[in-house]
């Protein structure tokens, strides 16, 4: 079973979040904050008015959040590894965040294997592995008996202090590593 996130990994949630709080995606320094913070916008933005925000926005929110340039690559070369692959996410307190996920798996990927879940490791087995970018849903889900991978920051890759080749060729080998 390989279970592949959706924000931060496959779908760029930090860019509609900083959109609906007013701030600057392309700014250096907020982009050097968010990197060093792992994402977290608490002390740069009002979380508050985030979520007002994002509620506002309804089921649209979540259904229009933009593909990363690896996301479809990354699905097809997993699928190529398993005959089971599930995108496995968190919703958010509002049911739209539900709604608006399967929107977006179906637009761009045509499926039904997600896994919509508040936590990840009730999906842990020894044959399991998670790629997520948050190092606490890896930590509970390696606790639970499960494999983790933990995926770089979004904005590392797109600022090409990592490499997304060599992001795929330590995902392989620690996927070949389980079997
Ligand atoms: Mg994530």
């Amino acid at each position: 079973m390989i279970y592949v996130d959706l924000d931060g990994v496959t779908a760029s949630w930090k860019k509609s979040l900083l959109r609906v709080v007013g701030v600057d995606y392309e700014d250096e320094e907020t982009r050097s904050y968010l990197k060093k913070n792992n994402g977290k916008i608490d002390g740069m933005a009002d979380v508050g008015l985030m979520w007002k925000e994002i509620k506002k926005e309804g089921t649209k929110f979540w259904a229009e959040l933009d593909l990363f340039p690896w996301s479809k690559e990354l699905w097809d070369k997993m699928n190529k590894k398993s005959n089971n692959v599930y995108f496995l996410t968190t919703p958010s307190e509002e049911p739209d965040s539900c709604a608006g996920k399967h929107e977006w798996i179906k637009k761009h990927f045509d499926t039904r294997k997600f896994i919509i879940a508040p936590e990840k490791q009730v999906c842990a087995n020894p044959n399991a592995i998670l790629i997520d970018d948050f190092p606490e849903n890896i930590e509970a889900f390696e606790k639970a008996g499960g494999h983790g991978f933990l995926w770089p920051n979004d904005l590392a890759i797109e600022d090409g202090d990592e490499r997304i080749e060599d992001v795929f060729k330590e995902l392989i080998k620690k996927i070949d590593s389980i079997k």
